[in-house]
């Protein structure tokens, strides 16, 4: 009968460098007798003078070590596969056994798939259970990216983030579900990767990750992973990355298109070398603004998980000096070289970086000197405005698909892209109510107006969201 004996990379050498053997057998002890005639010099390796197996090689058939069935005698039946997995004494310990390897029987199990492709083995997954990576953000790439690491034995993750899970997140972030609504992002995904692998150590880092903590949070790691969504906090990064010499896995979604890259100062170009400065806050739009499709994170965080795999293991040909670039309308990756700018003011010649910085303010998004107060007011008090029947005008710098959704009757429509063009169609002089679907969009179109002259022009806080809770519980929440 048709048996498949899997060898692994230590023993190839005397196999021809084939990873699997067919042999034709009833039991272990024929089939293994039946692979040394074959390959001859296996024999020594495998079995000592008595014709027993050598103490250090394990044999599993069917995911089951044979010393747990019946040794050599252990019945195959057509179509199974034998792994041999060579160790050292792990001997008759009891169940808590840890071999001299560092992996328990559970772990063999767990792994098996990986400590049979030679290039990761068992010395690779030693190396994937003593490393540490820092995932930044648990969103819609942190699921991907921590699944498959938890799940691959990465031995030490930290997570940083500290928002809690919406129902809005579940269309991409599929780590979560329904009933973590309202739960702390960490606590569930920390919940989430211990069921699938208990055999990790999983820090949680619940804070803003912010230039007076972001050092010391990603020094006691090897790798950072950025799956972030806005352009501080990326930069950021990117920043930390250089200044602790470790690589930065950059993956990024918009829409249907996705962006990845290892940025690492010291061998390769860094995110400053691609994009020296953000773009102006309100350029582009967030993916709470913008949508995403729900997959898009899937994949490029899968990307980016990959990546740390073949960092940590040495294998393959990492991102470095590439940005690969994945369209999905058009099912399409596209790779573009990137190099190192020698003008780059973090690791150029002649750098003008040289510690953290105020990254809000360099993004455009805080409040620094130059920035304007926006006036805000509630949405009690525009109910009140509005009843009133006075001439307030009241603006929605939405987009038209979220009109449909929900709106407030007395408001027009004007999406914050076409602000500029159209701020000519209202009067400097009349009172402007502002909203959005949270505040924030609003906010960026009540200080452009301030800017432009506008005199009595406020922000609605809480976007209509605030409103269906307050005003209008009739409307759509999205
Ligand atoms: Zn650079």
């Amino acid at each position: 009968m048709g048996i498949t004996i899997k060898i692994p990379s230590p023993l190839r050498r005397f196999t021809e460098s084939q990873r699997s053997v067919e042999v034709d057998a009833n039991n272990v002890g024929d089939a293994l007798r039946e692979l040394v005639s074959k390959h001859g010099e296996l024999g020594v390796h495998l079995c000592a003078g008595d014709n027993q197996l050598r103490s250090f090689i394990n044999i599993y058939v069917g995911g089951e070590d044979i010393r747990y069935r019946e040794g050599l005698k252990t019945e195959l039946t057509d179509g199974d596969e034998i792994m041999i997995i060579p160790s050292v004494a792990g001997g008759s310990g009891g169940g808590e056994s840890i071999s001299n390897n560092g992996f328990s029987r559970d772990e063999y199990l767990r792994y098996s798939r990986h400590f049979t492709l030679p290039e990761i083995g068992l010395g690779g997954q030693r190396k994937l259970k003593e490393a540490s990576v820092l995932i930044i953000g648990a969103g819609g790439l942190g699921s991907p990216i921590s699944l498959y690491l938890a799940a691959a034995g990465v031995g030490r993750l930290g997570l940083v983030d500290f928002d809690r899970v919406e129902l809005s997140n579940l269309q991409r972030q599929v780590i979560y579900t329904t009933d973590d609504i309202g739960e702390s992002k960490l606590d569930a995904t920390k919940k989430r990767l211990l069921a699938g692998n208990p055999n990790l150590e999983i820090t949680t880092h619940e804070v803003p990750f912010t230039s007076t903590n972001a050092l010391d949070i990603a020094t006691d790691y090897d790798i950072i992973i950025d799956g972030t969504d806005n352009f501080p906090t990326r930069y950021l990064v990117n920043d930390v990355s250089a200044f602790l010499n470790k690589p930065n896995i950059y993956g990024s979604i918009f829409q249907f298109e996705g962006q990845l890259s290892i940025f690492n100062a010291n061998s390769g170009p860094c995110y400053r070398c691609l994009y020296p400065e953000p773009p102006p806050p309100g350029l582009v739009p967030s993916c709470a603004e913008g949508g995403v499709l729900g997959v898009l994170p899937g994949i490029v965080g899968s990307l980016q998980a990959t990546e740390a795999i073949k960092l940590i293991t040495g294998v393959g040909d990492p991102m470095i000096g590439r940005l690969l670039i994945f369209d999905a309308l058009a099912m399409t990756f596209t790779e573009v070289a990137l190099r190192k700018n020698p003008d780059c003011p973090l690791c150029g010649k002649n750098p003008t970086i040289t510690e953290l910085i105020d990254y809000e303010g360099f993004c455009g998004v805080s409040s620094s000197a130059e920035t304007v107060t926006v006036p805000e007011i509630t949405v009690t008090e525009v109910n009140e405005i509005l009843s009133n029947g006075n001439g307030a005008y009241l603006l929605d710098v939405r987009e038209k698909w979220e009109t449909e959704i929900a709106k407030i009757d007395r408001a027009n429509l004007i999406p914050l892209g076409e602000i500029p063009d159209r701020a000519k169609e209202l009067n400097p002089s009349s009172e402007i109510i502002v909203h959005c679907k949270s505040g924030v969009r609003s906010a960026k179109a009540v200080e452009y107006l301030i800017r432009q002259g506008f005199t009595n022009v406020k922000n609605m806080r809480g976007g209509i969201l605030a409103w269906a809770d307050q005003i209008d519980s009739s409307l759509n929440k999205y």
